[in-house]
C-alpha cells in the first residue's frame, strides 16, 4: 500500500511512500506522518492513497502523528482550493489549515497524576491521621488530580504514596485537558426576546438551514437506494491528490453560490446581516446556532482578533454551557498558550465541541457536520492574511459553506462594498436590522470644522472649543468619555524649521515618531529606535529649536492631564499594552467606573459596549482619508461609524464629536447621518468609473529586494512576461510597475504591478503557471496577492 505525501518543505511536489503493515490501520488521507527524506526525517500530510506507485524501492512511513487524521477530507479539499485560487504552493496552503500547536511531532497533551480510590476488601486498616484525611476526601471524590488532593488534604505526595503501598489507591498519569476559561464563572443565559427585524432575520436564516437539511435527507435516501457496491469506497482507492486532480475552481465573489435545488426556495444560503451598531446581531447569531445544534450540526463563529475579548467568548459559552443543547465551545485564539490551543482544537476534532469561535484561521476548524458559519464584522481587514497563503477568511467561509452545504451569515454595521454589491447581484440575501435593540437612539454626530481653529503661526490645538466643553460637561456629570486617534506616540515627526531636516527611519521610507515618555524616536513599520536629538543633526545647521509636528495618543493624554487634572485618564494603545492581561484590566477598570476618559487607537473602536459612555470624540477624522488607497473613503466611513457606535449604549443619549479638516468629505458626511446606503451609492460611482473592486477584481504583484535597481529591473521583466502570457486577455489591465506607496520597508525596496480583471479564478491559474517559469534574481522575491486589501 502506497501513500502520497505532501512534505512541509515547500517543493511543489508529492512523494510516494510505502505504508508498513503495522501502520496500515492508522494511515489515511489527511494523516500527518513523519517520513525519511534524504538523510532527514520530515513531517508531511497524506494527500492520497494508491495500490501501486510508478517508483521503485519506496521508503516507509516512519510514524503517524495523532490518534485521528488531522486534516479531514473536507479541509483538504478547502486547502486545495486555497492553493489554486490564491496562487500559492499547496504545501503552504495545507500548512495553514492546522494550528502550529497541533502540527508538532509530539502530541501536546498534558498529563497529570490522578489519584483513584480502590474498593477495600473487608475492613479498612487503621490509618495514621494524615492518611485518614486523604482517604476521607477520596470517599467524597473517588478520583481527582494529585495536586488538587494535596491542597485539600494539606499534605505531601508521600502520604498518598503510602496509601498506594497499602493497595488502597492508584496513582496514574492521565490526560488532563487545559481549559483557558476554567477560572471564569459563567452564568447561563436564556434566549432574549427578539424585535421584529431580528425575528425576520432569524426566520430567513432558519429557513435556509432547513432547506439544506431536507436536501441532505433526500440525498441520503438516494444513496441508500443505490446498489451497495457503488456506495462503499475501499479505503485504498486512489484519492485525488493535491496535484493530479484539480478541484473545481470556485470564484468567491464572481460566481453565484450554488442555489438550493428546491424551486420553492430560490434564495441563496449566504446572508449579509446589516445591523446598525447595538442592533443585536449577536442574539441573532446565538439563536441561529441553537437551531443548528438542534439539527445535530455545529457552527464556526469568526470574530476579528481585536474583538475576540473574554466578553465576546462568554456570551457564547453562557448560552450553550448548559441546557438541552449543551456543548463545549472551543476558542481558537492567538492569546492562548500552545497547550491550550492544542486541547481546544482537539475538542473540536473529537466532536465534543460543536461550536468553534476564533479569529481568521478558525475558518479551518474541523467542525463536522458543519451547519453554520458566522463571520462577524465581515468588513474587517484583519480577515485577510498578509503572508502566504494570502487568503481572506470571509471569502474562504463562503467557499467552505458552498462545499459543505452550510449556511453563511456575514454580519456588520458597515458592510464591505464587496458583500453589499453581492446582495445587489442576488448572490447574497440582505437582512437588515435598522434600529438599535431596546429602542436605544443612535447618537447625535456633530462635525467640527477644524479649519476654523487654524491661527497663522500657531499650532492647531488638539481639542476644538466644542469638544473641550463637551468633555468638561460629561466628566462633571460622572459620565464616561472615549477619545479616538488612530496614531500612537507623542508627535508624528521631528522637524527642523530652519533647514527642513526630518528624522527618518534608515530602513523604511517613513518619518520617525517621537515617544516622549520613553524619550526615543521610533519607526512604526520596523520598530527601529533612535535617540532624540537636542539640536538639528544637520552638520551645517545645528539649530537647537528643533520642533515636533503632528499629534499622537501620548500627546492627547498629556494635554488632557493639563486641561482636566481632576479626571482619571487612561491611554490604550499597543505601547501601553505589553501583556495580555493589560487589555482586560483597563477595560475592567473602565467598566466599573475607575476611569473617566479612555484615549486610544483602533483598539477601542470595535465592539466595546459600555453603557455609561455618553461622549465619543474623534480627534482627527481625516487621518485615514489621505492614504494612497482606493478604499481610503470606505475605511474612513467604517471607522467613524464604528467609533461613533460606542456612544449612547445605555440609558442616556450619546453624542459624538468628529473633528476634521475636510468636514464636507462624503465619507464623513454620510457617517454623520448613519447613512450606509447613501455612502454606498456615492462610492460605487467612483469604483464603477475605475473598475475597481467590487466592480472588477484585482491582484497585486509585489517584488521585494535590498537592491533597488535589481527590484526595478525585475519588475520590468515581470511586466514583459505578463504582457506575453496574459496581456491579450480580454478585460485584463496591467498597471505598473511602480514603486509601492511605502517604497522601502524594513530595509527592502518594493515595486508593484497591479492586475485588474473581470474574473479572478482563471487569472489565478495562469499566474501560477507564469510564476513557476519566472527567473528572478536570487535576492528578489515576488509576492502574489489575490484580492488584496492592503495596497501599501
Ligand atoms: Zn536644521
Ligand atoms: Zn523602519
Amino acid at each position: 500500500m502506497i501513500a502520497r505525501v505532501t512534505l512541509e518543505i515547500a517543493l511543489r511536489k508529492e512523494f510516494d511512500y510505502f505504508i508498513p503493515p503495522e501502520l496500515a490501520e492508522q494511515v489515511d488521507v489527511g494523516s500527518r506522518v513523519q517520513v525519511p527524506f534524504g538523510s532527514r526525517k520530515v513531517l508531511g500530510c497524506v494527500t492520497g492513497l494508491a495500490e501501486e506507485s510508478a517508483h521503485a524501492a519506496l521508503k516507509p512511513i516512519l510514524k503517524v502523528i495523532g490518534a485521528q487524521t488531522l486534516v479531514t477530507p473536507k479541509i483538504l479539499k478547502l486547502a486545495r482550493w486555497i492553493g489554486e485560487y490564491y496562487c500559492c504552493a499547496p504545501e503552504t496552503a495545507l500548512k495553514s489549515v492546522l494550528p502550529e500547536a497541533v502540527r508538532h511531532e509530539q502530541a501536546n497533551w498534558r498529563e497529570r497524576l490522578h489519584v483513584r480510590a480502590l474498593p477495600v476488601p473487608g475492613e479498612l486498616p487503621k490509618l495514621p491521621a494524615r492518611q485518614k484525611e486523604v482517604w476521607r476526601i477520596l470517599q467524597e471524590r473517588p478520583e481527582l488530580p494529585l495536586s488538587e488532593l494535596l491542597v485539600l488534604a494539606k499534605t505531601t505526595a508521600a502520604t498518598v504514596r503510602r496509601l498506594e503501598d497499602r493497595g488502597l489507591v492508584t496513582i496514574a498519569a492521565e490526560i488532563s485537558e487545559r481549559d483557558p476559561y476554567a477560572r471564569e464563572h459563567i452564568l447561563p443565559t436564556q434566549p432574549l426576546p427578539l424585535n421584529p427585524a431580528q425575528a425576520n432575520a432569524l426566520a430567513a436564516i432558519i429557513t435556509a438551514m432547513d432547506v439544506g437539511k431536507s436536501e441532505v435527507q433526500s440525498l441520503k435516501s438516494k444513496v441508500q437506494s443505490a446498489p451497495q457496491a457503488e456506495v462503499q469506497g475501499s479505503k485504498f482507492e486512489v484519492q485525488g491528490s493535491m496535484f493530479d486532480v484539480r478541484c473545481s475552481m470556485l470564484d468567491v465573489q464572481a460566481s453565484a453560490p450554488t442555489p438550493p435545488s428546491s424551486p420553492s426556495s430560490p434564495r441563496s444560503s449566504t446572508f449579509l446581516l446589516h445591523g446598525v451598531t447595538g442592533s443585536g446581531k449577536t442574539e441573532v447569531y446565538l439563536q441561529a446556532i441553537a437551531h443548528v445544534l438542534e439539527q445535530g450540526k455545529g457552527a464556526i463563529v469568526l470574530v476579528p482578533e481585536i474583538s475576540l475579548t473574554p466578553q465576546t467568548v462568554e456570551r457564547f459559552k453562557a448560552r450553550f454551557s448548559s441546557g438541552p443543547l449543551q456543548t463545549l465551545v472551543a476558542v481558537l485564539h492567538s492569546h492562548l498558550s500552545a497547550g491550550e490551543r492544542h486541547d481546544e482544537w482537539h475538542k473540536i476534532r473529537q466532536g465534543r465541541a460543536r461550536i468553534a469561535i476564533g479569529a481568521r484561521s478558525a475558518i479551518f476548524a474541523p467542525v463536522e457536520p458543519l451547519g453554520l458559519i458566522v463571520v462577524d464584522e465581515e468588513h474587517e481587514h484583519s480577515y485577510k492574511q498578509e503572508e502566504a497563503p494570502r487568503y481572506h477568511a470571509r471569502d474562504v467561509a463562503i467557499v467552505r459553506g458552498q462545499m459543505e452545504g452550510a449556511v453563511v451569515v456575514l454580519g456588520s454595521a458597515t458592510p464591505s462594498l464587496e458583500s453589499y454589491y453581492n446582495c445587489g447581484k442576488g448572490k447574497y440575501t440582505l437582512l437588515k436590522l435598522p434600529e438599535r435593540a431596546d429602542d436605544k437612539k443612535m447618537p447625535v454626530v456633530r462635525i467640527v470644522d477644524m479649519r476654523q481653529n487654524v491661527r497663522p503661526g500657531k499650532a492647531v490645538s488638539i481639542f476644538s472649543p466644542q469638544l473641550k466643553e463637551a468633555i468638561a460637561r460629561r466628566v462633571e456629570q460622572k459620565e464616561q468619555v472615549i477619545l479616538f486617534l488612530n496614531r500612537r506616540g507623542y508627535s508624528t515627526s521631528l522637524q527642523c524649521p530652519l533647514c527642513g531636516y526630518v528624522a527618518e527611519c534608515p530602513n523604511c521610507s517613513v518619518s520617525l515618531t517621537y515617544h516622549r515618555q520613553e524619550q526615543k524616536l521610533c519607526c512604526h513599520i520596523c520598530a527601529h529606535v533612535a535617540p532624540v536629538p537636542t539640536v538639528c543633526p544637520n552638520e551645517k545647521c545645528r539649530n537647537p529649536a528643533i520642533r515636533y509636528a503632528g499629534v499622537g495618543t501620548q500627546k492627547v493624554e498629556a494635554t488632557l492631564a493639563k486641561l482636566f487634572p481632576q479626571a482619571r485618564t487612561v491611554r490604550m494603545d499597543s505601547d501601553v499594552l505589553k501583556r495580555k492581561e493589560d487589555y482586560r484590566r483597563i477595560l475592567g477598570d473602565f467598566r466599573v467606573g475607575k476611569i473617566d476618559i479612555l484615549v486610544g487607537t483602533q483598539m477601542i473602536a470595535k465592539g466595546l459596549h459600555f453603557p455609561n459612555v455618553t461622549l465619543v470624540g474623534i480627534i482627527y477624522a481625516d487621518l485615514a482619508l489621505h492614504q494612497p488607497d482606493f478604499r481610503a473613503g470606505e475605511r474612513t466611513f467604517q471607522l467613524l461609524t464604528q467609533v461613533a457606535g460606542r456612544a449612547g449604549r445605555g440609558d442616556i443619549e450619546g453624542e459624538v464629536f468628529v473633528q476634521a479638516f475636510t468636514p464636507f468629505h462624503p465619507a464623513i458626511q454620510f457617517a454623520r447621518r448613519h447613512d450606509f446606503e447613501g455612502f454606498y451609492e456615492q462610492e460605487m460611482e467612483f469604483r464603477e468609473q475605475l473598475k475597481y473592486p467590487p466592480v472588477g477584481r484585482i491582484a497585486l504583484l509585489t517584488l521585494k529586494g535590498r537592491n533597488e535597481e535589481k527590484v526595478k529591473f525585475s519588475a520590468d521583466y515581470l511586466k514583459h512576461e505578463l504582457d506575453k502570457a496574459v496581456g491579450k486577455t480580454k478585460d485584463l489591465v496591467i498597471m505598473g510597475p511602480s514603486p509601492a506607496p511605502l517604497v522601502k520597508a524594513e530595509t527592502y525596496y518594493r515595486y508593484q504591478i497591479m492586475l485588474r480583471a473581470q474574473r479572478m479564478a482563471a487569472l489565478s491559474q495562469r499566474l501560477a503557471l507564469l510564476i513557476q517559469s519566472l527567473k528572478l534574481p536570487e535576492d528578489v522575491t515576488l509576492a502574489v496577492d489575490i484580492d488584496p486589501v492592503d495596497l501599501a
